[in-house]
């Protein structure tokens, strides 16, 4: 993919430290672009990866998230202007290079973050674009600012990839330093309007491991009707490095990965309920 400037837009991987290349940008400008969604503060994109969604896809990593998981591994995307500022025209053509071969692998575009609808209009005008050139799109979200997004602005989102991190209020909090109820209510308008879900569960040992509340976000998820697969996603400390660089105070200094044991429990408990998890 070409570059922008000095720092290349594809990054060798999304676990790249980026910080501060936004900076520049007048804070006016930073709020037009919110408010108008014409430019976007990209972390770098991925081509090729087969994690992110159905096939083989392109990831266009945001900036800018208000939640603060303690197992967050990308917590250099936080901030919006950590990102390049990105015309959402360029976006939308670096996507169409790709479209038959996106395609052909069966394949799409993913947005992710950070938390992509911290960038709403953005996100709206891009995806909107994307789907217009026949190609699969997906969000990757935590739900927080679902309300944001239109009726038509959703119809433009072939698939949902919805973070829920743990069950109950003061869990939450504790958890994501955010409330849950905007999550549940956005996976509950999705379902209703029959939109396709992926749900996405990290699993923490000693954290989110809490077989009861597994429980509880397997029965709510079931009930949805619309989720296609739970990905049970095993903690790991890849972002370690970047908490220790930006000079943060990580929580999940001594934590450890779920064994492959661990892991298989917690999808049972999602296949229990009628689910497809893995
Ligand atoms: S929602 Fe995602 S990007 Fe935001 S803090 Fe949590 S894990 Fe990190």
């Amino acid at each position: 993919m070409a570059d922008t400037g000095p720092v290349p837009l594809e990054a060798k991987s999304p676990f790249e430290l980026r910080v501060h290349l936004g900076d520049g940008v007048p804070e006016q400008t930073v709020r037009e672009a919110l408010a108008s969604g014409d430019m976007g503060f990209l972390h770098s994109y991925t081509t090729g990866s087969t994690v992110d969604g159905p096939g083989v896809r392109i990831v266009v990593w945001t900036t800018g998230c208000m939640w603060r998981c303690q197992y967050c591994h990308n917590p250099d995307t936080w901030t919006i202007t950590n990102g390049l500022p990105v015309p959402v025209t360029r976006a939308v053509e670096e996507v169409s290079k790709y479209r038959e071969g996106l395609k052909i692998m069966k394949g799409g575009l993913t947005l992710s973050g950070g938390e992509p609808l911290m960038q709403d209009r953005f996100a709206a005008k891009f995806l909107t674009a994307v789907k217009k050139l026949g190609v699969h799109t997906t969000i990757e979200t935590n739900g927080l600012f679902g309300e944001r997004l239109s009726d038509a602005e959703l119809d433009s989102i072939d698939l949902v990839m919805l973070g829920i991190k743990t069950w109950g209020t003061e869990k939450h909090r504790a958890l994501t330093g955010q409330p849950i109820e905007p999550t549940l209510e956005f996976a509950k308008r999705l379902a209703a309007k029959r939109k396709p879900m992926w749900i996405r569960f990290v699993l923490v040992p000693g954290l989110t491991d809490d077989p009861d509340d597994i429980a509880k976000i397997a029965e709510f998820t079931a009930g949805l009707g619309t989720v296609e697969r739970v990905e049970v996603l095993p903690f790991h400390q890849m972002g370690k490095f970047k908490w220790e660089r930006l000079g943060l105070k990580y929580a999940l200094e001594d934590a450890v990965a779920p064994t492959p044991d661990q892991a298989e429990r917690a999808c049972d408990v999602f296949r229990k309920a009628g689910l497809r998890a893995d």
